[in-house]
Parts: structure tokens; sequence; C-alpha cells
């Protein structure tokens, strides 16, 4: 039996999604079951740094499963050890932990920093353990993940929730100030919030941040789960603001499509020990080696700089079709960038642009009066034009 001839409806357990089955990628395309084509600005959302399937990918996959598959969590790996001696050399961070999913390595950076809080405790000798995240923040779909986000109406349905999560405003100091007490550990927050719309917090507010926790011994977490890797042009979106934080969580770019995630400390705070967190497939060594050939990529002379540049292009190119269709502008960081649509069109263009023929352009709507873009990497300059010129078809069209 084909899968087209299985009943999709009654076999998976989320059944609003498109009546599209992915078959086929190839750098910044897909290819559903029809044999019709996408232009990609989804890639996986943001999973895909280097395009679907790129032959870095391929070659280390197939070279590793020649090797071994997964001699145990409970022994090292040489991949494993190679990537995280790659990610510390080129990071302010010193000791790695692989996960299977940025939420996991979000679970795992919150109870770090709670275990370094009963190790530190407050001048009563008590436990610290809040951590301040902020309004409209993602950190995952685990219970404590849900918790940390700030995603409206998670406070509420699948209640209750995790404690010890306050929420700040972001880019704003004074309510993370009003904030700390003398159980807070730790600040949490995405350097470009993402799935809330591309949200960069300014270099003054993570240098504000930076200053504030330590003066007041608290330690500050990154989650760049969708910033990291490049995607802001930088190998780590931190970096833009030139502070040193104490722990970062990476994700989705890491793997450049497989499920690899990491959790990066300090060596001071880095206090994990055996048994603290873990699992089956923790730095399992195929999904390491795909990660070696990521950030080698990443890495190669001058690759960085192509994202800034591309980056700015696509900005400019984002500001035209504001002025040719009257919308209300952009903002991002890099290939991670947003168009504000100054109305609720989002869902439409999403819809329309994705049954658009011969070839469809897939595009996401974080809310509905924004576009979000999140190409791969290595996308060309005509990529970016032929998304432009598609997008600009369907704006013309809802003119109409
Ligand atoms: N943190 C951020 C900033 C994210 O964007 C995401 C995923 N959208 C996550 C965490 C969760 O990652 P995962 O889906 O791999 O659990």
């Amino acid at each position: 039996m084909e899968f087209s001839e299985y009943p999709v409806n009654d076999l998976m357990y989320i059944t609003n999604r498109p009546p599209l089955v992915f078959t086929e990628g190839d750098g910044m395309w897909m290819t559903d079951h029809t044999g019709k084509r996408y232009l990609d600005y989804l890639q996986g959302w943001a999973v895909n740094a280097l395009g679907h399937s790129p032959q870095c990918i391929q070659d280390a996959l197939l070279a590793q499963s020649k090797k071994i598959l997964n001699p145990s969590p409970a022994f090292y790996n040489a991949p494993s050890i190679e990537l995280a001696g790659l990610l510390t050399a080129n990071s302010c961070f010193d000791r790695v932990f692989f996960t299977n999913s940025g939420a996991e390595a979000n679970e795992g950076a919150i109870k770090l920093a709670r275990k370094w809080g009963k190790k530190n405790p407050n001048q009563a000798g008590q436990h610290r353990f809040e951590i301040i995240t902020f309004n409209h923040s993602f950190h995952g779909r685990t219970l404590a993940t849900m918790s940390a986000s700030g995603k409206p109406g998670w406070d509420t349905i699948f209640a209750p929730q995790v404690p010890g999560f306050p929420k700040a405003e972001l880019n704003d100091l004074a309510s993370v100030e009003s904030l700390i007490n003398d159980k807070t550990v730790a600040v949490m927050l995405e350097p470009v919030q993402g799935e809330s719309g591309v949200i960069p917090a300014s270099r003054e507010f993570m240098q504000g941040l930076r200053e504030l926790t330590k003066q007041r011994g608290i330690l500050l977490i990154v989650d760049e789960v969708q910033s990291g890797m490049g995607r802001t042009g930088e190998l780590f979106a931190y970096q833009l603001s030139g502070i040193t934080p104490d722990i970062m969580t990476l994700g989705k770019g890491i793997g450049g499509g497989v499920p690899l995630a990491a959790l990066l400390a300090r060596e001071e705070i880095a206090c994990f020990e055996a048994g603290d967190q873990g699992g089956t497939y923790n730095g399992n060594p195929l999904m390491t080696a795909v990660g070696v050939a990521v950030i080698k990529a990443l890495l190669a002379p001058g690759f960085l700089q192509s994202v800034k540049d591309k980056g700015a292009y696509l900005r400019s190119e984002l500001l035209k079709l504001t002025a040719k269709h009257g919308l209300e502008g952009e903002r991002g960081e890099g290939l991670l960038r947003a168009l504000k649509l100054g109305k609720d069109i989002g869902p439409q263009i999403v819809d329309i642009a994705r049954d658009m023929n011969p070839v469809g352009l897939l595009l996401n709507s974080p809310r509905p009066n924004l576009l979000r873009f999140m190409p791969a990497l290595n996308v060309t300059i005509a990529e970016i034009d032929q998304m432009i010129a598609m997008l600009s078809d369907v704006l013309s069209k809802l003119e109409k």
C-alpha cells in the first residue's frame, strides 16, 4: 500500500495540516508527493541550516552509520568529543551536554541553574531557584519549559505550572530588576525572540542584563535554539552584544535537520553529576557527527559574513516590498527576519503562496500581522529575489 492510500486523518493525532506530504528536499526546495516544487522559507522551522539534505550531512551520516550507531550514553564517543571541542573553542563556554531537542536542552539549563542555586544559597542559607523569563518567550513544550515560556494562555492550559518563573518585559531592565529577590538564581532569554515574531533583545539590554546579573550574583542563560548556529551572522547571537553568558542552549540548526541540541555552561557552573541529566540517545554519535559537519561548514572562511550580507540584502528587499505594498516594515537579525504587514493577512498569504502554481512558496506567520523568514543560511541571492517576486505577486492579488 502506498502512503497516499492511508487514511491520514484517522492515523495522525493532529489533523489540521495542509493535505501535502513532502517526499524530497534539496537545498532551498522541497517536492511534494505529486511532484510539485516549493521554495522553502521555513526550512523545517529554521532547522536546515545548510538547506535540505546537503552533501556534507549525507556523507557524515553514511560514514558514521558504518562505524557505530549508539555505543551507550554511558561511554564517550568520538563525534561528540569533536563537536564539544568545536563548540567550546568558538564560544565562552567550557562544558557541553548533548540532548535530542531544544526543549530538553532548556529543561537541562533550568535544572543546572537550580542545582547551582542550591550550592550557592542566599544569605539566609536558602536554596535559590527562581528563574526570571520574559513575556512572549518560547522555550519548548515540556512542562517546565512551557512554564518558563511567556506564551499567552500557557499559564493555565496544563495547570498547575512548574513554579518559579516570574515574567519580565523584554528590553525593559527595570522590569527585570523589580522581579529579583533572594530566591532568584537566573535570568533566561532568547537573544532574538523567535516564535513571538522575531523580536531582538537590544544590544544595550543584553549588556545591561549582564551587568545586573553579575552585580546580583545571578546566572544569565541564553536560549539560542533559534538564534544560534550562524542564524544572525554571528555563530551565536549573544556575540552581537559582546557579552559572556553563563549558560547557553542550542538546537535546530546545530543538527542541520537531525534531532540534536545542546546545553553549554562555563566550568564553574557546570555542576551536573552522573545521573542528574541524560537519556538513551543523548550524544548519539550519528547526530553529533552531523553536528560536526554543520559547524565546520559554518566556520569555513567567509560563511558567517555571507549570512550577514544576505541578511542585509533580504532586509533591503523586504523594505522595498514594504514601500511597494504599503506595509509596516521589517525587523530581525541576519537571516532571521520578519515582515510587518500592518494588518492580519499573514495566514491568508501563507495559504495563497503555498498553493501557487507551477511552484509554491512556503512561508510562516507566527502572528496574523507578520511573516517570518528563516531560509537556509546558504540561500542564494537569486532564491531571495524569487521569494520576493512571488510574495509581491501574492500581495498584489490580495490588493485586488
Ligand atoms: N527554544 C526556542 C527559542 C525555540 O525557538 C524552540 C523551538 N521553536 C525551542 C526552544 C524548542 O525546541 P524543540 O522544538 O527542539 O524542543
